[in-house]
C-alpha cells in the first residue's frame, strides 16, 4: 500500500543513518506526509551519503555529542514543532528526551542508549551496567512530563513491535481457550495474562538469513547493528522475574531499588543460552540479551494487591541470530575481545532464509504458544529497499510509532505496552510477511542427547532453571 497514514506539522529530524535509518527513509517517504525541505538527517559517516542525495534530504554530516547535541538539534527546530526519530548507536537517549521536551517535539528511539563509555570500558558495578536503571531513570523522568509532547522509548520490533503481538497472542489464546476478554486499562490486560495461567514468556526469534561469502575469520557479521548487538550482548543477562519462579539462577541478582520486576545474572546475555522453541525449527537455544522489553512487559503485566506483586510473568529475550552472527559469538567470547571488522549483511548479499520473531507464552492451558512474524529475505526486497527481513521488521515498527505520535502528539513518555496496538499493527501488518500462531507440546525437559548433570525441576517444566543452559 502506499497510504500516507499522518502528516508531520515542522522540521523531521533522523538521527543516525545506519541500516535501521536507511531501512526506514522509504517507509516514511510512502507513508507519512513531510516537507522534505525541512528533513534533515544527522549521520556522521559519509557511506551512505549517496542514498541522501538521491532522495534529496539533507545530510548534516556531524556525530553528537555531550557537548554539541543541544545546539545542533536546536537550531533544526526554530519554531518547536516536528519530530526527533533517533536510529543511532552512541546518543544519550535521555538527554535528547529531555532536550524534545523543552523543544515541544515529539521523539522516537528503539533503544535506551547512553553516550559512549557505558557499554564498555565502565568502572560501574555490573547491577548499574544493567538496563533496569536506564529504565527506570525514563519512567522517572515521564512522570515529570505527564501530558508532555510524545516521547515513545523503546519502539523497535524488539523493544517494540513484540508488545503489540503479544496482546493480540492473549486474545488469541483467550479465544482459544473459552475466556472472555475486552481488556481496556494495563489492569484489565495484567488480569487477563493471570487469569490464562501465563507463566513466562519468550521474545523467540529465529534469524535464518544466509549469504553466498561464508563469514571471514575476524569479522563480526550480524543482519542489524553489531555494535548495538555487542553493547547489549556484554550488559549481563537481565530478565523479568516472575512470581512463579522458585528460585534465583547461579549468579543471579535482585535490585535493590525501585519496583524490582527483573532480576540480573552476572554473565554476559551473548554467552547465556536457554532452551527456548520457534516455528520451522521447533527447539532451539537463544540467548538471554537484555532488552527493554524484557522489562517493561513484566512490568505491564503485574497485578498489584496492597502493596505486593501477586502475579508478573517471566519474560526475556530468547534470540538465535543468523549463523553468521553465532559464529562471530564463538570466535570473540574464545577470543577474549571485540572482533576488529564488522559487517552488517544487506538484502542483496543474503540468498535465502527469514527471520520469525515472535512472543512464545508458556504454561497456560494449551502448553505454549508463540506468535509472531515470520518474514523471509525475499519478501523484504519484494517491499522495500535498503533492509533485510531483520531491519523491515524493526523499521515498520518505527513507522507504526511514528504514526501513533503524529496522531497523539500529547501522550507523553510511553512504551509500546502503552500504545494503541490495533492501530500500530495496523500500521505495520503490510511488512510483517506472515502473522501466525503456533501451538506447541514442547517443554524445556524435552528432547536431550543423553543425560548428563543438570538443575532439573520435574514438578514445575516452566522454571526458568529448566530453560537455562548455560
Ligand atoms: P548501525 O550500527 O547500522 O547504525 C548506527 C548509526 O549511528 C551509524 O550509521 C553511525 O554512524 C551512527 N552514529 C554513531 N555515532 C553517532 C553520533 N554520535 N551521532 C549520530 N549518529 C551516530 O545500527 P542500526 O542497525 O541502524 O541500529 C540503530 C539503533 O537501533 C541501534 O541503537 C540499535 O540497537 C537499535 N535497534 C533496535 C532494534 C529494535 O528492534 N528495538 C532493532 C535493531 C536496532
Amino acid at each position: 500500500t502506499t497510504t500516507v497514514h499522518a502528516h508531520i506539522d515542522g522540521a523531521l529530524v533522523m538521527i543516525g543513518f545506519g541500516s535501521i535509518g536507511r531501512g526506514t527513509l522509504p517507509l516514511i517517504e510512502r507513508h507519512i506526509g513531510f516537507d522534505r525541505s525541512r528533513f534533515t538527517v544527522i549521520e556522521p559517516s559519509g557511506e551512505f551519503a549517496h542514498i541522501l542525495r538521491e532522495h534529496g534530504i539533507r545530510h548534516l554530516q556531524v556525530a553528537l555529542t555531550p557537548d554539541n547535541y543541544a545546539e545542533v538539534l536546536r537550531g533544526l527546530f526554530p519554531e518547536g514543532r516536528g519530530m526527533i526519530v533517533n536510529l543511532s548507536v552512541d546518543v544519550d537517549s535521555i538527554e535528547v528526551m529531555k532536550l524534545a521536551q523543552e523543544l515541544g517535539v515529539q521523539y522516537i528511539d528503539t533503544v535506551v542508549e547512553p553516550w559512549p563509555g557505558f557499554y564498555f570500558g565502565s568502572t560501574l558495578p555490573n547491577a548499574e551496567r544493567t538496563n533496569y536503571p536506564l529504565r527506570e531513570k525514563v519512567r522517572e523522568l515521564g512522570k515529570a512530563h505527564v501530558g508532555g509532547p510524545t516521547a515513545v522509548s523503546c519502539c523497535g520490533a524488539n523493544p517494540g513491535m513484540v508488545s503489540w503481538l503479544l496482546k493480540e497472542a492473549l486474545l488469541r489464546l483467550a479465544a482459544d481457550t473459552g475466556v472472555a476478554a475486552d481488556p481496556k486499562s494495563r489492569e484489565d490486560w495484567a488480569a487477563l495474562m493471570q487469569g490464562l495461567g501465563v507463566k513466562g514468556i519468550h521474545i523467540a526469534e529465529r534469524d535464518t538469513q544466509v549469504a553466498a561469502r561464508p563469514k571471514p575469520l575476524g569479522v563480526f557479521v550480524n543482519t542489524w547493528s553489531v555494535d548495538g548487538l555487542l553493547s547489549e550482548g556484554y550488559q549481563p543477562a537481565e530478565l523479568g522475574w516472575g512470581t512463579h519462579e522458585k528460585k534465583l539462577p547461579p549468579h543471579g541478582h535482585r535490585f535493590d531499588h525501585g519496583p524490582g520486576y527483573a532480576i540480573w545474572i552476572d554473565r554476559p546475555g551473548a554467552d547465556t543460552r536457554v532452551r527456548s522453541w520457534c516455528p520451522d525449527v521447533g527447539p532451539q537455544f537463544g540467548y538471554v540479551i537484555t532488552h527493554n522489553e524484557a522489562l517493561s512487559i513484566p512490568d505491564y503485566y503485574t497485578v498489584w494487591e496492597g502493596g505486593k506483586a501477586v502475579y508478573r510473568p517471566t519474560c526475556h529475550y530468547a534470540y538465535h541470530p543468523c549463523n553468521d552472527a553465532i559464529l562471530s559469538l564463538h570466535e570473540i567470547n574464545g577470543a577474549g575481545k571485540l572482533a576488529e571488522a564488522q559487517h552488517i549483511l544487506t538484502a542483496d548479499e543474503i540468498t535465502s532464509g527469514g527471520d520469525d520473531l515472535g512472543v512464545l507464552l508458556y504454561g497456560h492451558a494449551k502448553g505454549a504458544m508463540w506468535y509472531g512474524s515470520r518474514l523471509s529475505c525475499e519478501e523484504a526486497r519484494r517491499l522495500a529497499p535498503y533492509q533485510n527481513a531483520t531491519g523491515m521488521q524493526v523499521t515498520s515498527a518505527v513507522l507504526a510509532a511514528m504514526v501513533w505520535a503524529a496522531e497523539n502528539p500529547k501522550a507523553g513518555f510511553v512504551e509500546a505496552d502503552e500504545m494503541d496496538h490495533v492501530r500500530c499493527l495496523e500500521v505495520q501488518r503490510p511488512y510483517l510477511g506472515s502473522i501466525e500462531c503456533h501451538y506447541t507440546d514442547w517443554t524445556p525437559l524435552q528432547n536431550r542427547i543423553n543425560r548428563f548433570a543438570e538443575d532439573r525441576d520435574e514438578d514445575d517444566p516452566w522454571q526458568f532453571t529448566n530453560f537455562l543452559a548455560v
